[in-house]
């Protein structure tokens, strides 16, 4: 069922939850704090002010307001899933191996590398999400991408193509992300060829996606790894427990901690300005708007979060209702 508003549709689909969002968007959309991204040439180029809210249940429900149909590549976000596909591929206890899980406090594209253990710190973080790409199985690049593609597929519910343009934009002046796969070359924390790696993980950055997408990829998780649109399983159930701990402590920049502490709920982010949400058993929530604060996080998509959190109760800890 879907369920889908712009402004004054309120009358025709009467869903309190519809009319939340519906509010939210008029609340927030007149907030212009913020910058879009301009490290990658290709994404300086986005509208500001676009912006999107998605809800989607773990029974499928879909709930959406403003410009969800625009498409824009999903970058970080996809280390979450590309995290699922290495732990699939190799088990948790070797992925750990290659990858830690603790928090850096630093930006997610510090170059700083845990020497003692020989990883990169978390798979939430550009080294280690580089690390984590690489450890994708695959014969050759072609084999690696489709498998990559493949599971995006599976969290999202149908084709799904890379953005060459955003792809070659970040490949040409990924300058600072080709020194650390050299560096982590260089401690033997990844050992491929990694030429192949980064351009796997720009490819995996430059997938496309829309604002309903990250709801059901959300949801995906929240549902214990089944699409709950397509009913397809996306990821092994077993995997879901580390991926939402790392989401939990590592998935918003250097605002992890107080994100976890206010908003309380595993979440991503992606400097294209989207925010991935999961409300284990309940839903999943997608927001984009790629007006970015400091630390790269969707301004309005932290605000709307905060909100949604807050007037639903979604904190995971809160036992005062
Ligand atoms: N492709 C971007 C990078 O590696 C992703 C950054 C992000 O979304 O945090 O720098």
């Amino acid at each position: 069922m879907t369920n889908q508003a712009h402004q004054g549709d309120l009358e025709i689909n009467p869903s309190p939850l519809l009319a939340f969002l519906n509010e939210l968007h008029s609340q927030y959309k007149s907030v212009r704090e913020g910058a879009v991204a301009k490290y990658i040439p290709e994404l300086a180029k986005v509208n500001p002010d676009l912006f999107s809210i998605c809800i989607v249940t773990v029974d499928g429900q879909v709930y959406k307001v403003g410009d969800w149909e625009q498409m824009f590549t999903i970058q970080s976000i996809s280390k979450v899933f590309a995290y699922g596909l290495a732990l699939e591929d190799h088990g948790l206890d070797y992925v750990l191996t290659r990858v830690g899980v603790e928090p850096t406090g630093d930006a997610f594209n510090a170059i700083i590398l845990d020497e003692q253990s020989k990883r990169p710190y978390n798979p939430m973080v550009n080294a280690g999400a580089i690390a984590t790409t690489s450890l994708i199985k695959g014969s050759g690049p072609t084999e690696r991408l489709n498998r990559m593609l493949d599971m995006f597929q599976r969290y999202i519910g149908r084709d799904v193509f890379v953005d060459i343009s955003v792809f070659t934009s970040e490949r040409s002046t990924g300058h600072r992300n080709r020194a650390m796969a050299h560096l982590m070359l260089n401690f033997g924390m990844i050992d491929r060829n990694i030429e192949e790696s980064l351009d796997l993980y720009f490819q995996q950055c430059a997938v496309m996606v829309n604002c309903q997408d990250l709801a059901v990829m959300a949801a995906t998780l929240a549902n214990r790894g089944i699409n709950p649109i397509t009913k397809e399983r996306a990821v092994d159930k077993r995997y879901i427990k580390d991926i939402l701990s790392v989401m939990y402590t590592c998935g918003m920049y250097n605002f992890a901690g107080e994100w976890a502490y206010k908003i309380g709920i595993p979440a991503k982010s992606g400097i294209c300005g989207g925010i991935i949400a999961v409300v284990p058993n309940k839903m999943g929530i997608g927001v984009f708007s790629p007006l970015l604060d400091v630390r790269g996080n969707s301004v309005r998509g932290v605000k709307v979060c905060e909100e949604l959190s807050q007037r639903l109760g979604l904190h995971l800890f809160d036992c005062s209702g």
